[in-house]
């Protein structure tokens, strides 16, 4: 908490000078819960959860900061081709496959024209009574319809650090399959679960057909390469902190992404200059 008070003054402070205007790249956001009022959220779910007016203002501010909200398609294109044109891009994210993300946030990118991508937990789809109500077969199918894409975030969701080498492997290729089974198109993005990975999961994913793999991380992305391909950092949306989202979405925290890369290439095990 202390930590946290502490990046928010910096973060603050940053901001009033101006110095968080200047970031360059691709910011990846990664959401959970987009709620109404008349949903209820369970205590569990509420450190990532926001309401729908919250998430509108992201979008607004999007816009008048100038930046660019883009697919995941365009973002990794983007970012492989080193064509980044000193601009300033997001790319939305869900994770866990809410179905409030395809009732309530979905019709409200639609309308702005803005892509997002769906990270499922193939083992929840259309499943009630897991204290959340979650996307089934059908929500998928229309998202992917109507121009949203679609990647992997395990089959139910488990720390994949913590499961044996063949449990690993079953989260993700079934999760895959299935998920492949359902839009008729290629899987090859993955967010690792609660973002906990090492050199065999990646490895594991690798062989598995991934080619493109999220943690939750700090700052923004500025290239692709064989390098961070399995660790690109996307700036995760916290429920109840509206001043750190707004802050996080203008860069205010991007000084303090040094340390999540250090994270990342240590459990990579490459070294810090040839990470991201
Ligand atoms: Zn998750």
């Amino acid at each position: 908490m202390g930590l946290l008070k502490h990046s928010l003054r910096v973060a603050k402070l940053l901001n009033r000078f101006g110095i968080t205007q200047s970031w360059k790249g691709v910011r990846f956001l990664c959401y959970h819960n987009i709620f109404e009022d008349t949903d209820v959220i369970p205590n569990s779910l509420k450190p990532y959860s926001i309401h729908k007016n919250e998430f509108c203002e992201h979008l607004y501010l999007f816009k008048r900061l100038g930046i660019n909200v883009i697919s995941m398609d365009k973002a990794l294109n983007i970012l492989k081709q080193n064509e980044i044109n000193n601009e300033r891009h997001v790319c939305i994210t869900f994770d866990d496959g809410y179905m409030n993300n395809f009732i309530v946030a979905w019709p409200i990118l639609k309308k702005l024209g803005f892509g997002a991508h769906f990270f499922i937990c193939s083992g929840f789809m259309g499943n009630n009574s897991n204290a959340s109500t979650y996307m089934g077969v059908n929500e998928i199918k229309s998202l992917v319809a109507e121009g949203g894409t679609i990647g992997s975030h395990s089959q139910n969701h488990p720390i994949l650090t913590s499961q044996k080498y063949e449990d690993v492997v079953t989260q993700v290729t079934t999760s895959k399959k299935m998920l492949e089974d359902i839009i008729k198109e290629d899987i090859d993005s993955f967010a690792y679960p609660n973002s906990q990975y090492n050199k065999t999961i990646i490895d594991i994913i690798r062989s598995a057909g991934y080619r493109y793999c999220f943690i939750i991380g700090l700052g923004c992305v500025k290239k692709i390469s064989a390098y961070n391909q399995y660790i690109i950092p996307r700036n995760v949306i916290h429920g109840g902190r509206k001043a750190v989202n707004t802050l996080m979405i203008r860069g205010g925290y991007d000084w303090a992404c040094f340390y999540s890369k250090a994270q990342a290439a240590y459990k990579k095990n490459i070294s810090l200059s040839d990470s991201y």
